[in-house]
């Protein structure tokens, strides 16, 4: 009799866990969108040659969020926005309010940057990219405030929608994206991978298309003054077109070297967004592999040593006739005379795996193509994504070629992001060394022993 009790309270327990919130295996997903189209008119990021404001709006830009739960806790909160790029601050003031609002650990928030250069100024870097007077600073700062209140209350919004999903995973290829190193390095490598992650409802509806392409988001160019969201904004707008209800959300990847082609006009900017689209609805109308939990997130970050800091250099160069020179020297100076000179950036490195059916690795900065291509040749075994542009954005991260090559990718645009640099050598391995770390702490059985 005791024994029939225990069985009986046992399967009374079995059963309570079982139909308690996401316990039961099923996994949960929910999507939503805000608007960040700033109020006008508004300093547009990215071209340091531009010398006036945006004056109107050509589509609007968005910050969307998808959660995906395959237990109470075991998640991954992907937020994509329409922006150059999120700084450093933005990041761990949203990192810490999700966390203490939904418990969303730092390891399972994934936020990437589209590059649009037809997107407002969100970095502090101002001194060196633009010379905004006080009026401009305080509505770039209360555009960033807004900002991060948008970005933690779409994640909250997302939350709230959760329920019943299904995931699948397929790739495609568009080719207009070109190297732009190739007055250095002819016919440099390129990536026209276009990876796509489908969502669906129990009912099959389409929730979200999350879609990757590594191309620089600026089909647009310094004249332009009119907000939007370039070619990926575009193939957004296209694939929310084609399927009613659903939440388009593209992913950045290694983009650092790559430039669409042709560019400099907003129909070319419309027309690569529809070729991204189609490579994108191709994938959607084919085969595509199932993707299941459990999901396993991992984050860290490793140190990028810049060379010693002489401060002879920037004496020379705030005499400069460069006013970019000028301005860099001015802060290094500055920083120097403070004893606040980084010697080396904080570089965070993050991977999201779903089971062995689908694995996303989030690399923040401008990171160049060498990474995408090197990851999917050291992690063949993986369905990857290698996205870029994740967390936040604050200057290019070169190969260990590009950083020998020199160039602006090379090291020429830490003056315009106002670093010491270039980077010191051996960045590349210390990027890869981070990644074996999440990799292997995210499940991955494809890690060499390093
Ligand atoms: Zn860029």
């Amino acid at each position: 009799m005791k024994i029939f009790s225990k069985l009986i309270i046992g399967c009374v327990l079995w059963l309570c866990c079982s139909f308690a919130w996401g316990a039961d295996g099923i996994i949960r997903a929910g999507v939503a969108r805000i608007s960040i189209t700033p109020s006008l008119p508004a300093w547009l990021n990215g071209y340091a040659s531009r010398e006036q404001p945006a004056n109107g709006v050509l589509t609007d830009i968005w910050a969307k969020a998808l959660v995906v739960e395959d237990a109470p806790g075991s998640r991954v909160v992907i937020v994509t926005v329409d922006l150059l790029g999120l700084s450093h601050d933005v990041v761990m003031e949203v990192a810490r309010q999700v966390d203490s609002l939904y418990g969303i650990k730092r390891s399972q928030l994934l936020l990437n940057s589209s590059h649009t250069h037809s997107a407002p100024v969100v970095w502090p870097c101002l001194d060196v990219i633009y010379n905004l007077g006080p009026e401009d600073q305080a509505k770039v700062s209360m555009y960033v405030q807004e900002l991060t209140v948008k970005l933690v209350k779409v994640i909250g919004m997302a939350m709230g929608n959760r329920a019943p999903a299904k995931l699948y995973t397929g790739h495609g290829s568009a080719n207009f994206a070109i190297n732009r190193r190739n007055a250095i390095h002819p016919n440099g490598p390129v990536d026209h991978d276009v990876p796509v992650l489908k969502v669906v409802s129990a009912e099959d509806k389409p929730l979200a298309i999350v879609f990757g392409y590594a191309c620089h988001n600026t089909t647009l160019v310094d004249n332009n003054l009119l907000v939007n969201g370039d070619y990926a904004g575009f193939a957004q707008i296209e694939l929310e077109k084609a399927y009613p209800g659903a939440q388009a959300m593209f992913l950045m990847g290694c983009a650092g070297d790559q430039n669409p082609s042709p560019r400099g006009t907003a129909a070319l900017a419309e027309q690569h967004g529809k070729s991204l689209a189609d490579a994108v609805v191709k994938v959607l109308s084919g085969d595509m592999h199932v993707v299941r939990g459990p999901i396993r997130t991992a984050y860290t970050k490793t140190e990028l040593p810049f060379p010693a800091f002489d401060p002879a250099q920037y004496r020379k160069e705030i005499v400069s006739s460069d006013k970019f020179l000028q301005r860099r020297a001015r802060l290094m100076l500055d920083l120097y005379n403070r004893g606040l000179v980084p010697d080396h950036r904080d570089y965070p490195v993050q991977a999201v795996r779903f089971s062995n059916d689908l694995c996303i690795l989030g690399l923040s900065d401008e990171v160049v193509v060498d990474y995408s291509l090197r990851v999917k040749r050291e992690f063949a075994g993986e369905n990857i994504f290698v996205a870029g542009y994740s967390s936040e954005v604050m200057c290019y991260i070169p190969s260990e070629r590009v950083l020998k090559e020199g160039g602006y990718e090379g090291g020429e645009n830490m003056i315009y992001y106002g670093w010491p640099g270039p980077f010191a050598g051996g960045i590349e391995d210390r990027v890869f060394s981070a990644i074996y770390r999440v990799m292997k702490e995210a499940g991955s059985k494809a890690v060499k022993s390093k």
